[in-house]
């Protein structure tokens, strides 16, 4: 087990040599809490239960419905009631604290992947987790007000992992009509936008590639209106594929990839931490998914 300062030393060695959000997942611990919140050993996090992940469905909206209540005033109350939505906040909040476990090589569908990694940072710390784990509340929230069954891929934020094959088999067994894996990207300071990855067919997911793509075009155009602008350094008009990510490549149900912008840009990082911008990123999520499926949303 190498002392902390020569972990230290190789992981920014790591993250100097990397970059980016799923393109680089450091296993960074950021200095910002690193120097507070000890190693590993000490965590108060149990490893052993909070990198098992898991399904988080929360209890099916149960509101009242008078026995004369006509199903067309259900509908525009509920619009997505019968839906299942999977939603995958990248990352998580104590990820940092495990190199190892994180560094654990899983199969993503066409090769070797790590299991999962510390995400990304704004310059002044706020972490890609928090900003994920926010808009993943934000947006079940309001998924479950309009009568979803909501499927999350992690209980917390502070816990590690799960890992990103997981994640994927746990919307996949939830068998949910489509789903979202929210990032935030870490790319060069003056690098700005938002983009949707979307997946290449790899086996698993070849019978959602057309509708995934369908839904990132809708995600596109929705997500615009958060006030984030499109990527001007990824992809073509905020789309572009990705085939090297577990959680595109291992799913079966309509799926992709959002990074909601550039943590390390000054002017991304200011929405990207603030709440009135998470609540509308919420919002469009929500709307997209809703179109997609066919559904009006808010109602
Ligand atoms: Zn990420």
């Amino acid at each position: 087990m190498p002392s902390a300062p020569v972990l230290l030393v190789a992981t920014l060695l790591t993250a100097g040599l990397l970059g980016g959000c799923t393109t680089h997942e450091t296993t960074e611990p950021p200095a910002s809490r690193s120097a507070t919140t000890g190693t590993a050993a000490t965590s108060p996090d149990s490893p052993g239960s909070a990198r098992s992940g898991g399904v988080s469905s929360g209890p099916a909206p149960s509101g009242p419905v008078s026995p004369g209540a006509a199903s067309s005033d259900r509908r525009t109350t509920r619009p997505l009631a019968g839906v299942r939505i999977g939603i995958d906040p990248g990352h998580n909040g104590r990820n940092y604290t495990d190199p190892g476990y994180l560094s654990t090589q899983v199969w993503n569908g066409r090769t070797s992947e790590d299991c999962n990694t510390t995400g990304t940072e704004t310059d002044d710390g706020y972490p890609e987790a928090d900003f994920t784990w926010a808009v993943a509340g934000y947006l079940a929230a309001d998924l479950r007000r309009a009568g979803a069954h909501v499927v999350l891929t992690r209980h917390s934020n502070t816990g590690v992992g799960p890992c990103v094959d997981r994640r994927a088999e746990i919307i996949n067994d939830a068998h949910a009509d489509v789903a979202i894996d929210i990032h935030a990207d870490g790319a060069s300071a003056s690098a700005r936008g938002f983009a949707i990855l979307q997946p290449v067919a790899s086996g698993i997911n070849d019978a959602v590639i057309g509708r995934s793509h369908r839904y990132a075009r809708i995600l596109r155009d929705e997500f615009a209106k958060t006030g984030m602008p499109v990527s001007d350094y990824l992809g073509s008009d905020g789309l572009t594929t990705r085939d090297d990510l577990a959680g595109l490549n291992l799913t079966s149900v309509p799926q992709v990839l959002i990074e909601c912008g550039n943590m390390r840009n000054a002017q991304d990082a200011a929405l990207l931490r603030a709440p009135a911008f998470q609540r509308r990123a919420a919002t469009r999520i929500a709307t997209a998914m809703a179109t997609f499926l066919g559904r009006r949303y808010p109602g």
